[in-house]
């Protein structure tokens, strides 16, 4: 995540933390000694409830690249998103239930140790015993907060796990959308009246992801209606192994092709994007060969594949543009533009 600093990694995964992160650091550390202990037990509880997030998407073969930990929370980055309703119901319930065992296994010892006076002292932080008790309920509010059944929260995904069993994955996440606009309304009437910014801030967030998962479900559901052939279209240009970038240049001035396949005798040898023949006209000059700028190794796709799964293939490779094959010969190019341009049509019409 962009403004975010890598701390360490554990079981693969990178722990990094945001800037804003720091931000609160500043403020907690004018507040003394104790509220730097809540600061790095939030951090702790925070990145401990990821985790266990991130360890069970692992159990169902989905890789958690990092974790970003923010001021309100954390964010774990998956490469994918679990296609079975249980098996997001399972990764979502564990960050919660991590802060949930922390409540109830140490609710007794603490009364033992701490005195029921202090352990339900409303929060303070006036003497040690009240810090502690203060990070110990800091998990019940991480829980609940989390539990709130709305996106982007964790209760939205369980809502929406839920809910995909009757209703379909589509129409419930529009509902864990609607919910999650509702709080995030909720959460900015209080931050106004209360003239609190935090408020305010964790409403517009939550406002946005909430926005932001219900546009990604919606292009993934378009995405999987429409297959290569639906948009393929066979007028394309193909280049010569011994073409000069000069001559690319050339051609993807005066067509609308920008991605092409490289031949060598009738046969794909190799494919360029427009971005890898910038960057060869930037670091060899014009009259470099296509032939040494060009990706030996790319995904093919095929026209009876989905384009869901060609915009996955083209994610992986970090590609624009795919060539597409059909026994071992390329028939077509399939960008990135034309699969927006299906979901855009798609979009309008339904
Ligand atoms: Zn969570």
């Amino acid at each position: 995540m962009k403004g975010s600093i890598r701390l360490f990694r554990i079981f693969g995964i990178s722990i990094n933390i945001h800037v804003t992160f720091l931000l609160l650091l500043l403020l907690f550390l004018s507040g003394g000694v104790k509220w730097l202990f809540i600061l790095v037990a939030i951090f702790f509880f925070v990145t401990m409830h990821e985790l266990c997030h991130s360890l069970v998407a692992k159990r169902f073969g989905i890789t958690v690249r990092e974790i970003t930990l923010l001021p309100i929370g954390g964010i774990a980055s998956m490469t994918g998103m679990p296609e079975k309703p249980l098996h997001e119901l399972l990764i979502s319930i564990a960050g919660p239930l991590f802060n949930i065992v922390i409540v109830l296994v140490f609710y007794f010892p603490l009364k033992i140790l701490l005195g029921a006076e202090t352990l339900l002292h409303p929060l303070s932080t006036a003497t040690w015993p009240l810090t502690i008790a203060y990070v110990y309920w800091i998990n019940l509010i991480l829980a609940a907060f989390n539990l709130l059944p709305a996106f982007p929260m964790d209760g939205g995904r369980i809502l929406r796990s839920i809910l995909a069993q009757k209703v379909g994955y589509q129409k419930a996440t529009r509902i864990a959308v609607n919910f999650g606009h509702i709080f995030a309304l909720a959460f900015a009437y209080f931050g106004i009246v209360r003239f609190n910014i935090i408020l305010i801030a964790i409403a517009i967030f939550i406002y946005m992801a909430a926005s932001g998962e219900e546009m990604q479900v919606d292009v993934k559901e378009t995405l999987k209606k429409f297959r290569v052939r639906d948009i393929l279209s066979r007028d394309f240009l193909t280049l010569d192994k011994d073409a000069t970038l000069s001559r690319v240049l050339e051609l993807i001035f005066h067509s609308h092709q920008e991605d092409f396949p490289v031949m060598e005798g009738g046969r794909a040898v190799g494919f360029v994007t427009r971005q890898d023949i910038i960057s060869g006209i930037h670091q060899h000059g014009m009259e470099k060969k296509v032939g040494d700028i060009m990706r030996k190794s790319f995904p093919v796709v095929k026209e009876t594949d989905p384009l869901i799964k060609v915009h996955a293939a083209m994610q992986a490779g970090g590609m624009s543009a795919l060539p597409v094959v059909r026994n071992g010969e390329v028939i077509g190019v399939v960008t990135l533009e034309d699969i927006s341009r299906v979901y855009s049509i798609a979009s309008h019409r339904v």
